[in-house]
């Protein structure tokens, strides 16, 4: 605008103003409606749902199984995950190697947002602690924590430069804070919305396991926590409805935030392609192939089945928070046992995240490429072992995982504020490791329940239930 012109001045004033103002009433708006959203929506009702959630599934499926078929219902699980997870981590590290996304150095790469530092040694020890907290109501409100403070990678927000812009981004912010729920979080390894969830998940299949063995004694409580587990499942659903317009505003958000910030470095769109390309070799080859050669049925009919809590994970990027719709997928759609569904799930939930150990073990060597740091046989070895650890100590949240990474950078003298570097895409790649972990979880519930199918026959057989004939 120029001063030549007497009229312009006047207008581009009152048009100034008028933007102002209604950037003014936006940032009011928003902080209005994040009020309510976070304290009122997230923090309360889903931290209540969570821990009744969770507790009263892993109660229940733990219960329903007498000790021999818990004990070996359990182990097949850990087998599955630890076996899926250490192909995932050897599939991240393959594909980053052969791509090599980081070449060039990383003075040419934009940097978001900083990190909180952690040693590993802190993150493994807070891990085991919180697996066994001294008392149950501690582990609904309290986690133990070594040297964390509050997250403090957020990407720094735009100033909205034009009114589709500040709506959009008004939208999509009161939408991303319901969508993700657990916005806020305190990066403990096990903790969600700063309650410890391993401790819960712990605590619960103790408690699961004895009702279990109590035989007539226990029916009044495996009763009780059956339908209290059922109420809990009706009203999390309800919480849902949202989701699939909260991801339609989340994007279009995120683009006009991505515009706002230029170009992202060409190693960083390289390294998003590596990480698709990995997760979709797991997602679908991988793991399809072990369902069908363990259980000789068509895996695409069972993933089909899952496409509400696919669609779930993408949403909301929490294994935690789409944890009802898994239920609901495998349960109504799949016919998966509850006695698996209820047992397994929420532990695969808390411990099992294919996406995420890919991911971790694959951004770390993309760290060291854009170093120009050269890996020898022993490192890459011990990023698949902390990739594998740090996949297990994320919980199922929003971006849990790039916080537990810096147990694997730290592992090999990798600097953890390079984690800066691929903030930008997280966003992205973070709901498509969740997806990759939702589909690992009910695929293994799938698996779980062909193997078990003899020790779930017997116990029917036991409990006097009707036996249905494969
Ligand atoms: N968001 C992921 C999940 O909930 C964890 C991660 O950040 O990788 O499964």
């Amino acid at each position: 605008m120029t001063k030549s012109n007497g009229e312009e001045p006047k207008m581009g004033g009152r048009m100034e103003r008028f933007q102002q103002g209604v950037r003014k009433r936006t940032l009011l708006a928003k902080k209005k409606v994040q009020n309510i959203t976070k304290e009122d929506v997230k923090s309360y009702l889903f931290r209540n749902a969570f821990v009744l959630l969770t507790v009263t599934a892993v109660i229940v499926g733990m219960a329903a199984l007498d000790s021999k078929a818990s004990g070996k219902m359990g182990m097949r699980a850990v087998l599955y995950y630890m076996t899926t997870t250490i192909i995932a981590v050897v599939i991240g590290i393959i594909i980053v190697m052969i791509i090599h996304p980081g070449k060039g150095t990383k003075e040419n790469m934009h940097r978001e947002g900083k990190i909180v530092q952690v040693t590993a040694a802190d993150a493994f020890l807070d891990l085991i602690r919180n697996m066994f907290p001294p008392n149950l109501v501690e582990a609904c409100f309290k986690q133990f924590k070594t040297n964390y403070e509050k997250r403090s990678i957020k990407v720094p927000i735009q100033s909205n430069e034009t009114l589709v812009g500040a709506v959009v981004n008004n939208v999509s912010e009161a939408m991303e804070t319901l969508s993700k729920i657990t916005e806020e979080l305190v990066p403990v390894p096990g903790s969600v919305n700063g309650i410890n969830a391993l401790g819960l998940v712990v605590f619960s299949m103790c408690f699961g396991f004895v009702i279990g063995n109590m035989k007539e004694q226990g029916q009044a409580l495996k009763d009780f926590f059956d339908s209290l587990n059922e109420a809990i499942m009706r009203l999390v659903a309800v919480i849902m409805w949202y989701a699939p317009l909260g991801i339609l505003f989340l994007i279009a958000g995120k683009i006009v935030e991505m515009e706002d910030m230029g170009v992202i470095g060409g190693q960083l769109a390289m390294y998003t392609v590596t990480v698709i390309v990995g997760l979709l070799i797991h997602a679908v080859i991988v793991l399809p192939l072990l369902y069908f050669l363990v259980t000789r049925k068509n895996p695409w009919v069972f993933i089909g089945g899952l496409l509400q809590a696919l669609i779930t994970a993408l949403g909301t990027s929490s294994s935690s928070a789409t944890l009802p719709i898994t239920f609901k997928c495998l349960e109504e759609n799949n016919g998966v046992d509850k006695r698996v569904t209820r047992f397994v799930l929420p532990v695969g939930a808390t411990i099992n995240m294919d996406g995420t150990a890919l991911y971790e073990a694959l951004a770390a060597i993309f760290i060291a490429q854009v170093n120009n740091f050269e890996l020898n046989f022993g490192q890459i070895i011990t990023i698949s072992i902390t990739a594998t650890a740090a996949s297990i100590g994320a919980a199922g949240i929003p971006q849990a995982g790039l916080v537990t990474m810096v147990i694997v950078l730290t592992s090999v003298g990798l600097p953890t504020d390079d984690i800066t570097l691929i903030i930008a895409v997280d966003w992205f790649l973070d709901r498509l490791r969740t997806t990759t972990n939702v589909l690992g979880d009910s695929l293994g519930a799938g698996i779980v329940e062909h193997l078990s199918r003899h020790e779930l026959k017997n116990r029917d057989v036991e409990m006097g239930n009707s036996v249905i004939e494969e």
